[in-house]
């Protein structure tokens, strides 16, 4: 998709036109423009010509079920990002406590950088480098990409929920990142509402001050994985700049300009940041009510192993005595390489 061309191609249109625009490219998903019935034949004729509404995609899922898939998307310059459909819809779900389960959602988890330049230990996008940010229309891309699919499956699914935990830290890449939030959200365009968009950041205090003044309340997760500044520094290199105290204290005025609750993600890897011990330290952390922790199964990448099953109920069932709001979230499609911290770790593999 071009949209600068496209706005070129209206600038002499009536006002009118951009409205039937809207709807037909993001209400109605159409992927050619001969769909778009609203439209003069010519218009549709010169569209077609000269604005290609293609999404050059690959998709992987997982095999025999309907639970996950991912999409290789190739940009203009040949830059490959990945985006994830989670489906849970009718799916039946493991045993282990997760928020999703009762209801069944559509999510799509999108990139904010083709590749990422933090270089997380436990992250297979950051053992592959950064190539550079993506621009707004390239990560609501991915989100149509994923609107036209479920539209053509005829089964009147819709998007329920849009996170930015794909490849990349958002806030490293602030001004696309906020411009894509408010196309998504605008009801002209995808009206998609801001309590169902989440952002996840590694804990870049400049960003969180920033979402904190915006008018968009959309939801905030920090990337959290370790219980003290040593371990987390060891995991996570960009923490050296940014401590724990720094990073509450930008969560905190999150909180109370915002009154919404922040997720801490923590992922479980085994012998590094799963003991009972680190279980006490995190629930010391989990001062302010608003705080919840989701622990999340690891899934291996390479030097790291997942926490045991038990292990992530024990360390659960610690935070929950010591009042901690704990979740375990399902892990998604492993098989696709689709999961946490999996983005990317196989593309020389794919393409
Ligand atoms: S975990 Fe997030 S911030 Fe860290 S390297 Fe991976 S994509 Fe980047």
């Amino acid at each position: 998709m071009n949209l600068e061309k496209l706005s070129e191609i209206l600038k002499n249109e009536p006002k009118f036109r951009y409205a039937q625009i809207n709807k037909a490219l993001f209400q109605d998903y159409i992927s050619v423009w001969s769909e778009a019935s609203s439209l003069p034949k010519i218009l549709r004729e010169r569209l077609t010509a000269e604005c290609s509404l293609e999404i050059k995609a690959q998709i992987f899922k997982t095999a025999g079920g309907r639970k996950s898939e991912k999409a290789l998307i190739t940009l203009a310059d040949g830059e490959i990002i990945e985006t994830v459909l989670i489906r849970q819809r009718g799916e039946k779900t493991e045993k282990a406590e997760t928020a999703e389960k009762s209801t069944g959602r559509n999510t799509i988890c999108v990139s904010s950088q083709a590749g990422c330049p933090l270089g997380c230990a436990f992250c297979a996008t950051g053992m592959n480098g950064f190539s550079r940010n993506l621009t707004a229309e390239e990560i609501t891309e991915q989100v149509i990409f994923w609107a036209r699919r479920l539209k053509a499956e005829g089964k009147g699914e819709k998007i329920d929920n849009i996170v930015f935990m794909g490849m990349g830290e958002p806030f490293l890449n602030y001004a696309e990142f906020i411009k894509a939030v408010k196309f998504l959200n605008n009801p002209e365009t995808m009206n998609i509402g801001a309590r169902r968009l989440s952002v996840s950041t590694v804990g870049l205090t400049e960003g969180i001050k920033r979402l904190a003044g915006e008018k968009i309340q959309i939801n905030l997760a920090l990337s959290l994985h370790a219980p003290n500044d040593t371990l987390r520094r060891e995991l996570i290199p960009v923490a050296k700049k940014y401590p724990l105290r720094e990073i509450f204290k930008a969560i905190d005025n999150y909180i109370s300009r915002t009154g919404r609750r922040v997720m801490m993600e923590y992922l479980m890897i085994k012998g590094v940041n799963d003991s009972d011990k680190n279980a006490l330290e995190l629930a010391d952390l989990m001062k302010n009510p608003l705080y919840m922790v989701n622990l999340i199964p690891y899934n291996a990448t390479g030097k790291f192993k997942p926490a045991d099953r038990e292990r992530i109920a024990a360390f659960k069932k610690i935070l929950e005595d010591e009042g901690v709001p704990t979740t375990v979230r399902l892990s998604f499609g492993t098989e696709i390489a689709a999961a946490c911290g999996q983005l990317r770790g196989k593309r020389k593999g794919y393409v």
